[in-house]
């Protein structure tokens, strides 16, 4: 079985790429991909929790009871609680992860279980899904990809471990295929594990739905609002025509044609007359 630091150095390094892969693949910002490549590190210890003592149980129990609350933080937010409820709220579910899970994993869980398997690598990363809930749902599912990856890394580490190699050649340990499976030997526990993944899994599909459902009501709710009409309208004045005097208005006339026509016979008589008269 590969040891704690083992698997804890691995699966960084594995969530250092994929944090990498996620900034440039995807355009992830850096923190939100650094978040992602995190959680897929501490995902590399999470089967060891059936381990009923050392180190691996109780530094698993430590990291996931501080990290749980974290990522519940965006929820807490969504339900309009300030920064001291969240701290509130957050302290139970620690209390309760670092505490009681310990005491019932030890009670319900054998080493190398079902806490070693397919579905359960599936349920972290779709239970990740739904308790982060900040970001886009593709952010969302990044980060429970990245879960589940840590998760894988820890199983494929343990099945490489089962391969005892020495001089005399190579042989499989009884732990072979303990960790890569997708059933155990007790039913109860395949029931469970597997009755989690089914829920787990419609709670993801029904949270698709709603983002679909929502995006598609999204357009009836942006329609833009009539502008109120303020008290005084202002009144758009029309612009004043202006006349530019033309130089010639009839360009290329003859001379005779701008000739000023003689006053009709008479006509200056009769302006003398008017401007003569006494008023
Ligand atoms: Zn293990």
């Amino acid at each position: 079985m590969a040891g704690f630091h083992t698997h804890i150095t691995v699966s960084s390094a594995v969530g250092a790429g994929y944090a990498w892969w996620v900034h440039t693949q995807f355009g992830l910002p850096w923190s939100t991909s650094a978040v992602a490549g995190g959680l897929c590190s501490i995902a590399g210890i999470l089967p060891d929790l059936d381990s009923d003592s050392g180190i691996p149980a109780r530094e698993t129990i430590g990291f996931t009871a501080a990290v749980v609350p974290l990522l519940l933080m965006h929820r807490f937010q969504k339900y309009g609680l300030t920064l001291e409820q969240m701290l509130l709220a957050g302290v139970p579910v620690y209390i309760f992860i670092r505490f009681g899970l310990g005491t019932l994993l030890k009670e319900f869980t054998i080493h190398r279980g079902m806490f070693h398997s397919i579905p359960a690598m599936l349920l972290s990363g779709m239970t990740t899904f739904l308790i982060s809930d900040s970001g886009g749902l593709q952010t969302r599912a990044l980060k429970g990809i990245a879960v589940s990856l840590g998760y894988l890394s820890h199983l494929v580490l343990d099945e490489i471990w089962s391969v005892e190699v020495n001089l005399t050649g190579s042989r499989l340990k009884s732990s072979s295929g303990t960790a890569l499976k997708f059933f155990s030997k007790n039913a109860a526990a395949n029931a469970m594990c597997w009755g989690l993944m089914i829920l787990a899994a419609f709670a993801v599909y029904e949270e698709n739905g709603l983002a679909d459902l929502q995006a598609e009501a999204t357009p009836t709710s942006t329609i833009v609002p009539a502008p109120i009409p303020s008290p005084r309208p202002t009144i758009t004045q029309q612009p004043v025509p202006t006349f530019t005097p033309i130089d010639d208005p009839f360009p290329g006339a003859p001379p005779d044609f701008r000739a000023v026509p003689p006053l009709r016979s008479g006509t200056q008589a009769r302006i003398n007359r008017y401007e003569n008269e006494p008023r």
